[in-house]
């Protein structure tokens, strides 16, 4: 890909055209800018009038925050699911949702064996007030926005886990009780799928899976054998192209993740993406490459634009935020990436 700063092209794709190409490695007018995690910044909200947390369970409200990703910030995509806890209800986990400056926060983890998981039925899923709304908030999307990329959201079994056990005695379980483990990915990868194509039959193009099996705290190994069988059976099981989300480093597990044949991988800054994108090479397009707590939260436009820059050099195919941006984040930051999107000249 030769790249060629300056000159403004024209552009020909509809922003869903243009994300779902370059998610499956394909041609592109300029490369696209997406959010397979939440955009939502305070600026945002008082833009919009629809505020944190009344979002987290308000359908319309929840449309319209997600929506101002595209119609403030130019973003090519609308994700609508803000934080990583709206399943924890269907777990029996309490919630705090929060208020306009914070994100939600789990309180309590039920589980103490996989027997305590109960796997609920489409129509019992659907009864639970933070699923409803997000199913419902694409349906409002798809409506209002045909040419856009709606992206769902639904964790993977590894970060549901965390919930229902809470994340310390998740991971001792790994050690001391595999079978523990294994028995709990199984059950509740059924409400990651299920959840995943609520979403898919209402409206979205794409599923963001993040399963936070993140670098300091699960081995590569472990990553390969409770994950990637599963994993690969999941991505075969939602009807949607799939974005894997972990964060953290995770160069270590890239030769496991490439086996894993989801669409697209949304990755880290603190991955060297160079090598990354080696062990990936064309079977998993890259979503990624901004820094959030260094650039995005207290850089400058410019410091955004050097980053996009040299993302997409190292063959990032989707420009966006690393991961949920800090609240406080400048919508400022967030146009730069656009605007640098706008800039980079693509040889092909
Ligand atoms: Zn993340």
């Amino acid at each position: 890909m030769a790249l060629q700063k300056g000159k403004v092209m024209s552009e020909w794709m509809t922003p869903k055209r243009r994300f779902l190409s370059a998610l499956f490695g394909g041609r592109v007018d300029r490369i696209p800018v997406g959010n397979p995690t939440s955009v939502a910044t305070i600026e945002l909200m008082e833009e919009t009038g629809a505020f944190f947390p009344e979002v987290h369970l308000d359908a319309k409200k929840m449309a319209i925050l997600a929506a101002a990703g595209h119609e403030i910030l130019g973003f090519d995509t609308i994700m609508p699911y803000f934080s990583v806890q709206v399943e924890a209800p269907v777990l029996g986990c309490e919630i705090n949702w929060g208020d306009k400056e914070t994100m939600p926060d789990c309180i309590t983890h039920p589980f103490k064996e996989a027997e305590d998981i109960v796997v609920p039925t489409e129509e019992e899923l659907l009864k639970v007030h933070s699923i409803r709304a997000v199913v419902d908030a694409i349906r409002i999307l798809r409506e209002e926005y045909p040419r856009v990329a709606i992206i769902g959201k639904a964790m993977g079994p590894w970060t549901l886990a965390y919930h229902g056990y809470g994340v310390q005695n998740f991971l001792m379980d790994t050690l001391l009780n595999p079978e523990r483990v294994r028995n709990s990915l199984e059950k509740l990868q059924e409400i990651s799928v299920m959840f995943a194509n609520l979403q898919v039959r209402a409206g979205a193009d794409a599923i963001c899976f993040p399963d936070h099996a993140t670098g300091d705290l699960v081995s590569p190994e472990m990553y390969r054998d409770f994950l990637v069988p599963l994993h690969k059976r999941i991505v075969t099981r939602i009807g949607a192209p799939v974005i894997l989300h972990v964060c953290g480093d995770t160069l270590n597990r890239a030769q496991y993740i490439a086996e894993e044949h989801f669409d697209c991988f949304h990755y880290d800054t603190k991955t060297d993406v160079a090598e990354l994108k080696k062990i990936l090479n064309k079977k998993v397009s890259l979503a990624g490459g901004i820094n959030n707590p260094e650039v995005l939260l207290f850089g400058t436009p410019d410091d955004v634009k050097k980053q996009a820059h040299f993302a997409v050099k190292a063959g990032v195919e989707i420009l966006a935020p690393e991961c949920a941006i800090p609240l406080t984040t400048p919508n400022k930051n967030l146009r730069a990436i656009v605007e640098a999107a706008k800039e980079i000249q693509i040889g092909r």
